[in-house]
């Protein structure tokens, strides 16, 4: 048996849900289990629904119009006849996600977030569905609720491992096609939790080790993992293979791999992950797997934009010693700051960081009164992990370096 997962972009529409069917076609794929996540930019839709809901009910409902349109639009485009019991199943959803929105006074934001967002993985699952359905293309419908359990901390709710095991295995088909949600799951009470944004390559995760498979597929736009962003730099290369561990590191660094999360659980069997492309199903992709760190050997580039480079030191030009380093670590948390690399020598401690929470000035008001504080904004981060001499004067050629540190596997240069 395997996992496969298709992602919002693989059926952000007609075209998109047809191409779906003919990879599995192309595929003539026999006992697997299909994870597939909201259509398009669908879940973005939802959480606005979720926004409004809480400012003005009208605007909610009104915002929930158009996600139906857009659903019906695809409906159209597929050419279901308006006798197919799909527009009554979408007629459902709509009208339980109607019912809820008028009734429920519920202040708890993230409680309400789940219960309207997840709708966005029911209706693009039963949508392709119903499209096998009618090109007789013979599957199953499961609803994940009933098999991935969690706690009841909405928005990043945590699977319950033991229950979890138990309910894929007992409702799993192990053998010929179902398709589930991805991203979704449910708490002890039955109601809807999400596992967190971009939730549904975990979810593909889960069930792989649920079931032990043989390998799972992450269906993308992209041939495979590539060794540097394309939006970024003109030549990239496909990574035919690499280990679990290099792939947790690129993440680590900032790179879009896949979500060390998903990673855990697969490594954890031994299972690989075929990251590949929807629109050539044939190509092989990239193979994450248990073997050498990264074939063919090459360097591999991350970019961070935005950062801050602080630099900070004592007042009185006493060393920066542990306890200050304690007590800036404490500031650092304290307001959120992502930090992407450090380095101190006697006088001076730097870190660069990301002010994803807007807090960069509470935090230097908290810093100045101990120490003297500098600080660069503006900055880009390169990171090139297998790197050659070659690769970091690229980087550096034209540019204002500011830090730059390396270990053996990893160069970090921060550039104006
Ligand atoms: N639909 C969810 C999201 O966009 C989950 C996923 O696509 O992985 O975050
Ligand atoms: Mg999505």
């Amino acid at each position: 048996m395997e996992v496969f997962k298709f992602g919002g972009a693989s059926v952000k529409d007609a075209k998109g849900v047809r191409n779906f069917l003919s990879v599995l076609q192309s595929l003539e794929v026999k006992d697997v289990l299909i994870v597939i996540s909201a259509m398009g930019k669908m879940t973005n839709a939802f959480e606005n629904i979720v926004r409004n809901f809480f400012k003005s009910k009208d605007k909610a409902l009104k915002n929930l119009e158009d996600a139906k349109l857009f659903h019906l639009r695809i409906l159209e485009d597929l050419e279901f006849s308006k006798a197919d019991q799909i527009y009554t199943e979408i007629d459902t959803i709509f009208s339980e996600l109607e019912a809820f929105m008028s009734v429920n006074n519920s202040t708890d934001y993230d409680y309400v977030y789940d219960q309207i967002v997840g709708h966005g993985e029911f209706l693009s699952t039963r949508i392709c569905s119903a499209f096998l359905r009618l090109n007789s293309f013979d599957h199953q419908w499961l609803d994940v609720r009933k098999c991935i359990k969690t706690n009841s901390d909405f928005r990043r709710a945590r699977v319950n491992w033991e229950a979890t095991d138990k309910l894929i295995k007992d409702n799993v088909a192990i053998e010929g096609i179902t398709i589930t949600q991805g991203f979704l799951g449910s708490d002890n009470f039955g109601r809807t939790t999400t596992l967190g944004r971009e939730g549904s390559d975990y979810s593909a995760g889960i069930f792989a080790y649920c079931l032990d498979v043989k390998e799972v597929s992450i269906f993308k736009d992209v041939p495979g993992v590539l060794n540097a962003d394309p939006r970024e730099f003109d030549r990239t290369r496909l990574i035919e293979r690499m280990s679990y561990k290099e792939a947790i590191e690129m993440a680590f660094y900032g790179a879009s791999v896949i979500h060390p999360k998903t990673l855990q659980p697969l490594q954890r069997k031994d299972i690989p992950l075929k990251v590949r492309s929807f629109l050539d199903p044939r190509l092989t992709g990239t193979l994450i797997h248990n073997g050498e760190d990264i074939v063919p050997r090459m360097p591999c580039f991350i970019v961070k934009k935005e950062q801050i480079l602080i630099s900070i030191s004592d007042r009185e030009f006493h060393f920066v010693m542990e306890e200050d380093i304690s007590d800036i670590f404490g500031l650092l948390h304290q307001f959120k700051m992502k930090v992407n690399l450090i380095q101190n020598s006697a006088l001076n401690f730097s870190v660069c960081v990301e002010n994803n929470f807007n807090n960069f000035s509470a935090l230097l008001k908290a810093l100045e009164p101990k120490y003297k504080v500098k600080y660069n904004e503006g900055l880009t981060l390169y990171t090139i992990r297998h790197f050659a001499e070659r690769d970091i004067r690229g980087i550096e050629l034209n540019r204002e370096v500011l830090l730059k540190q390396r270990s053996r596997e990893a160069v970090q240069v921060i550039v104006k």
